[in-house]
C-alpha cells in the first residue's frame, strides 16, 4: 500500500505532511508529493481536508 495525491484537487495546505509519521510526504509547487518512504498507514488520508489522498 502506498498513498497517491490527487494534484488536481491538493490545495498544498500541508496538513498530510504534518500527519505523515514516516516523513514521507513533502510539498513541492504547492502540491503534496509522496517519497518511497510510505509504510501505507492511512494517517494522510484521515488529515487531508479536500479527500486528495488515496492509497493503492
Ligand atoms: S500513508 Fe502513512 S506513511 Fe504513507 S504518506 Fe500517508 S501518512 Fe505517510
Ligand atoms: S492535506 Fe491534502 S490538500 Fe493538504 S497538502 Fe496534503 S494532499 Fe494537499
Amino acid at each position: 500500500m502506498s498513498a497517491s495525491v490527487n494534484k488536481e484537487t491538493c490545495v498544498g495546505c500541508g496538513a498530510c505532511v504534518d500527519a505523515c509519521p514516516c516523513g514521507a510526504l513533502s510539498l513541492e509547487d504547492g502540491v503534496a508529493v509522496v517519497s518511497d518512504d510510505c509504510a501505507g498507514c492511512g494517517a494522510c488520508t484521515d488529515a487531508c481536508p479536500t479527500d486528495s489522498i488515496s492509497l493503492d
